[in-house]
């Protein structure tokens, strides 16, 4: 990773899978916007802002809390991931997004408001905490 920027941009080429930046970092608390919710009370706060991307070039290994490469990701490519794989809930943030991406959110609220088709295209790379969640939701 970069250190100069406020977000996360590739400080040079990763591979997929390759391990982007280390998380786990300092806690903080489910009214923080900039939060990534672990689990039901736990929230991390990562070293730098990362932006969402409804066709992100990363995702979270929920095994070792990394943020990975999910395709080859050029050096000063900002990195970005899926909120939907990390916020059930995302109330506090909600945003609207226009990346005109087929897979676009557009108002984003959390997994728990997206629609099913995209729901079911990102839960793979989601959270144990949402995965419990979204099987008692459908
Ligand atoms: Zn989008």
């Amino acid at each position: 990773m970069s250190t100069n920027d406020e977000f996360l941009t590739a400080d040079h080429e990763y591979a997929p899978n390759q391990v982007v930046l280390k998380l786990g970092g300092s806690q903080t608390n489910a009214f923080n916007p900039r939060r990534i919710q672990v689990s039901d009370l736990v929230y991390i706060l990562p070293p730098k802002m990362i932006y969402h991307a409804c066709d992100p070039n990363a995702y979270i290994d929920w095994q070792d809390m990394t943020l990975r490469a999910l395709r080859d990701i050029l050096q000063n490519e900002i990195v970005t991931y899926h909120y939907g794989t990390s916020e059930y809930d995302y109330t506090v943030g909600a945003f609207q997004c226009d990346c005109g991406s087929k897979n676009c959110v557009g108002f984003f609220s959390g997994f728990k408001d997206m629609k099913l088709a995209l729901q079911l295209h990102i839960v793979g790379n989601a959270s144990e905490y949402i995965r419990g969640r979204w099987k008692t939701q459908v």
